[in-house]
C-alpha cells in the first residue's frame, strides 16, 4: 500500500536505518526515513536505539585502539 508520496513501511524505514550504519544514504532515502519518523511511534524509538549503539560502539572502538596503542608502549618502570 504506497500511496502517490510513497510513504514507507516499518520494515523498509528499520532496513534503510540500518543500512545507515554501514554506507551513506540517498537524498531520497533519508528524506523517506524522516518522513516516516515523523508519523511513526515505534520507528523513531528504533533508530535513537540504533543511534546510541553506535554511540557506544564508537567509544569503545576509540578506547580500544588507544589502550592497544598505549600496550605497546614500554613501560616506563626501573
Ligand atoms: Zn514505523
Amino acid at each position: 500500500m504506497s500511496g502517490k508520496f510513497g510513504f514507507s513501511t516499518c520494515k523498509e524505514v528499520t532496513h534503510l536505518v540500518l543500512q545507515g550504519e554501514d554506507r551513506q544514504l540517498g537524498v531520497t532515502e533519508r528524506l523517506k526515513v524522516r518522513m516516516h519518523l515523523m508519523i511513526c511511534k515505534a520507528c523513531p524509538i528504533f533508530a535513537e536505539q540504533v543511534a546510541l549503539m553506535r554511540q557506544a560502539s564508537q567509544r569503545w572502538r576509540q578506547y580500544s585502539e588507544t589502550a592497544d596503542s598505549s600496550g605497546t608502549d614500554p613501560s616506563p618502570r626501573p
